[in-house]
């Protein structure tokens, strides 16, 4: 078997992979807290990075940034019905305000109970929307467009750093409109706003599309989202955008008086991205040497690893790097010059871990003679053999911006080919269907083969109706993740009913 990086491959199990490749690369580890995540300095930048590209995109669309409170009184959760329904199941609750020493042991003091229970935010709708019921008075304040980036907290029973944590990191978009059709607008290009970031700054292709009804957000009239493929062929909800007509404001006297001075009620919208997007990532691009980092979002996208060798010409290598460090910066590149006292074919490993997009690494030979040679990590290897090359310093720093784009654009490639390759679309039966993704075996949701998936017409059923489908699919650890915007002309049945097909939607595993 061949050498690589890490010590488990994606073929031979990919969650061990995944587990490798996320604390191998230094992007995060558990915690002492059930289900939260440790986000070490590399997985921060990356974090940091996204960010910064995701919240321009959000102002660039009108959107301002607030911020309120981690706490939500019971009552503000309690108003919407659906919403307190679909998360009772998952939330954190501080009763008391002080511990007390009782004989020694820190006790929670029960006379220090709270009048009215607090709950850790899962979502910000209600506390917003308080807001938003004070800030909303006529249609002049319309549409009232907002953005927070925050923590959250959802209880979740099996989590997975990245992809499933009990407290995230994420932006929750929360704006107020005059009408639906306004609001739905707003629905739909925050979704086409997650879709372009995540294809070209994550270089994660997606599908986006609308949830099926039993899939939607607790208190929700629509659901959208945009769905990634995973190398293991199980499907990542990378995003959701919602509109959720006038529950919120009916449930919290959202009002504004219109043209006419009337009272009317506004239509709300609601939209999160989160740090799964991190393990996305990581599943979408990471090989069996580590992570592959898409330069865009790469906290250092050129690492420069001098060749020490403890001897006195080490002065004259390290001014070598400085000199070609300051040249890269000056062209807005993210570079670091890691000259850790460490042998250098560890740091080059490491690098290759972390997913740095170009290893530089430099020896007596490159400096005397005024080369730079260079690894790309995107391809790393021609079969067991790593590549690198060689250049002139000048030639190697005026191409690094296109380098860099060249990698940006390979990665994305790959990612869309499998994509692409990997939607059957001859499956017409629910026996077929079964056929095609095997029974699932054991507590895992998968059987380790990788079977992409499946695009299927169907009518579109909702109620008892559609629960029913969802439970055949829950047999075989399916779940329909949505239905593409982008359809083609529908023709033949229903896959679950046999009755006229309305649309095509997508069937997968998924995390
Ligand atoms: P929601 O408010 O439920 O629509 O969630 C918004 C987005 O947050 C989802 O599309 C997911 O990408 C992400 N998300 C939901 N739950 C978690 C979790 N437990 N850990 C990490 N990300 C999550």
């Amino acid at each position: 078997m061949s050498k690589r990086a890490l010590t488990v491959s994606r073929e031979e199990n990919f969650p061990e992979w995944y587990q490798a490749a996320v604390r191998d690369g230094d992007m995060a580890e558990t915690s002492p807290v059930r289900g939260c995540m440790v986000i070490k300095p590399w997985g921060w930048g990356v974090w940091e990075r996204i960010q910064a590209e995701l919240d321009a995109r959000i102002k660039e669309t009108g959107h301002e940034n607030c911020y309120f409170p981690l706490f939500i009184p019971m009552s503000f959760i309690a108003k919407e019905a659906e919403h307190v329904e679909g998360f009772a199941k998952e939330m954190a609750v501080v009763t008391h305000h002080r511990l007390k020493n009782e004989g020694g042991q820190l006790v929670v003091d029960p006379s220090a109970k709270l009048e009215e229970p607090l709950i850790v935010r899962p979502t910000s709708e209600t506390i917003i929307g308080d807001a938003f019921q004070r800030w909303v008075k006529s249609y002049r304040d319309l549409p009232l467009l907002i953005n927070q980036w925050a923590n959250v907290v959802r209880w979740e029973m099996r989590t997975r750093l990245f992809l499933r944590t009990a407290e995230f990191l994420w932006q929750e978009g929360h704006t107020a409109h005059a009408d639906r059709d306004d609001a739905m607008d707003e629905t739909l290009k925050m979704l086409e706003v997650y879709r372009e970031f995540a294809e070209n700054v994550l270089a994660m292709p997606v599908v986006a599309g609308e949830k099926p009804a039993n899939e939607r957000f607790p208190g929700a009239d629509n659901t959208y989202s945009i769905e990634a493929m995973m190398q293991d062929g199980k499907a990542l909800q990378a995003g959701t955008s919602h509109y959720l007509g006038t529950h919120f404001a009916k449930a919290q006297n959202i009002q504004f008086q219109n043209r006419e001075g009337q009272l009317e009620y506004c239509h709300t919208t609601s939209w999160g991205v989160s740090t799964r997007l991190i393990g996305g990532v990581i599943m979408t691009h990471g090989d069996d040497d580590g992570l592959r980092m898409p330069p865009r979002i790469a906290p250092r996208q050129i690492v420069i690893v001098p060749m020490l060798r403890d001897k006195p010409e080490d002065k004259e290598l390290l001014e070598y790097c400085a000199g070609l460090e300051k040249e890269l910066k000056a062209l807005g590149i993210r570079v670091l010059v890691d000259a850790k006292p460490i042998k250098s074919a560890e740091k080059r490993w490491n690098w290759v871990r972390r997913g740095a997009p170009v290893i530089v690494e430099i020896g007596g030979r490159d400096a005397a003679g005024g080369n730079v040679t260079y690894m790309r990590r995107d391809r790393l290897r021609d079969g067991d053999k790593v590549i690198s090359h060689t250049s002139p310093r000048a030639e190697f720093v005026a191409a690094a911006p296109v380098l860099l784009d060249d990698i940006q654009a390979s990665l994305y490639a790959e990612a869309k080919a499998r994509l692409d390759g990997n939607i059957v679309t001859s499956i017409k039966t629910f026996d077929d269907l079964q056929a095609y993704f095997g029974t699932a075996s054991g507590d895992d949701d998968d059987d380790g083969t990788f079977k992409g998936w499946a695009e299927v017409a169907w009518s579109k059923p909702e109620g008892a109706a559609l629960e029913a489908i969802a439970d055949r699919l829950k047999a075989l650890k399916l779940t329909i993740r949505n239905a593409p915007l982008n359809q083609k002309p529908i023709e033949g049945a229903c896959l679950f009913t046999g009755d006229a097909a309305i649309e095509y939607v997508l069937i997968g595993r998924a995390y």
